[in-house]
């Protein structure tokens, strides 16, 4: 047993998760987390008692409630927010666009969004066609982390979407600091949590954040396609969102003519909940609060800084943040030969992924990834480099 695993406190969990004996390391926890074995069992046992045994009952006997119930449960554990500002629904995308929208819903005479162009694709392109829709302009934050004094904040600022970690270089920015200038400069900020919720903590109403959204497939191991969370801070429970559905009105069984928006976060909700995908990660929350966020941020600053002393001897460039105060839970290393070389990497079961042109992430999940297994799978990145 690795040396570093034999000390690591929180190394038995990884027991948890479905075993894949044909995996020498992976590393992909940061785009696909694993699953744990209560989730088999969770899904199971929903299929056969919940859907098949209660039948249409269900939906008043929790289903319909699941959304904000979940919701509260990774608000406290994972967000550190309060009752009643999260819930979830819809993809990350599709947040995305209805909270942006919301947030220009009350912004006066202000024309300007921020993004930066290091930002995801998706957040770009949502923001592009927010921007053509209402007739904004968009500005962008030149590459790079992106600091305070980077954002091009004015009287004319209506809203600024960052991510809280960056999906390439994985640096990790300063919500609370950025927020304040933010609301400084008298506009609103939309946090994008995708790579650090269930990671990194968040303290998402000390911090003063207006809107958050994020991913439960990453860190939060929901599954491929798993349903995306929202925060909305409640003093922004007055806003309105674009897709006015049933679920999200005052009375949805009323109905009734003409739309009004419920009170409070399910307002921001539109259509019928993703009551099956959205059960996994409750496994996956639960285990954190267990084990606490702390400690899975102090395994993970473990196994980036870990990563980062086994890259060193390889003929690559890092594009990760050494100091761990400003990085996530991946490391980035670059070389023109990955594209060719991945193929083979995942045929050995050595399991990275690879962002254009020549960047490997290296994504380490810290209650399902070993010392030993990121040691091995730097060495197959390190032993194919030679020749
Ligand atoms: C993974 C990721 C997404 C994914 O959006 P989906 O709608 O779930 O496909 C969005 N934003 C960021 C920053 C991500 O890392």
């Amino acid at each position: 047993m690795h040396a570093l695993d034999q000390a690591d406190p929180l190394a038995h969990y990884r027991d948890l998760f479905v075993s894949s004996p044909e995996v020498v390391a992976y590393l992909d926890g940061n785009s696909l987390g694993r699953p744990l074995t209560a989730s088999v069992e969770r899904v199971g046992a929903f299929m056969t008692e919940q859907w098949g045994g209660r039948l249409i009952r269900g939906w008043d006997e929790g289903w319909m409630q699941q959304a904000q119930t979940i919701g509260d449960d990774l608000g406290r554990v994972v967000l550190g927010a309060a009752p009643g500002q999260t819930t979830i629904g819809d993809s990350t995308t599709v947040l995305l666009y209805k909270l942006v929208r919301a947030a220009l819903s009350d912004r006066g005479d202000r024309d300007e969004i921020v993004i930066d162009r290091d930002n995801f694709p998706t957040d770009r392109y949502v923001l592009e066609g927010v921007a053509a829709e209402l007739g904004l302009t968009l500005r962008w934050i030149e590459p790079g982390d992106v600091t305070v004094d980077r954002i091009p904040l004015s009287k004319k600022t209506a809203l600024v979407v960052l991510s809280h970690v960056a999906y390439r270089s994985g640096y990790l920015a300063d919500v609370a600091g950025i927020t304040a200038a933010v609301h400084e400069a008298g506009a609103l900020v939309l946090w994008d949590l995708c790579h650090s919720a269930g990671v990194v903590p968040t303290e998402l109403d000390a911090w003063g954040v207006d809107i958050a959204v994020g991913c439960s497939y990453k860190y939060l191991n929901g599954g491929p396609g798993a349903p995306a969370f929202a925060y909305v801070a409640e003093r922004h429970h007055g806003l309105r969102q674009p897709i006015q559905g049933w679920l999200g009105s005052q009375q949805p069984f009323e109905m009734g003519q003409g739309y009004e928006p419920a009170d409070g976060i399910r307002r921001f909700l539109s259509g019928t909940p993703p009551v099956i995908g959205m059960l996994p990660m409750r496994d996956m929350v639960a285990l954190i609060e267990a084990v606490g966020l702390e400690a899975v941020r102090a395994k993970s600053v473990a196994l980036t800084s870990y990563a980062l002393e086994l890259v060193d001897e390889l003929p690559v460039e890092v594009s990760t943040p050494r100091d761990a105060a400003q990085r996530g839970s991946h490391v980035t290393i670059e070389h023109p030969r990955f594209a060719e070389l991945m193929p083979v990497l995942w045929e050995q079961g050595v399991i990275p992924d690879f962002r254009r042109p020549s960047g490997i992430r290296l994504g380490l999940s810290p209650l399902s990834t070993s010392f030993a297994e990121l040691q091995l799978g730097v060495e197959a990145i390190g032993a194919l480099l030679e020749h």
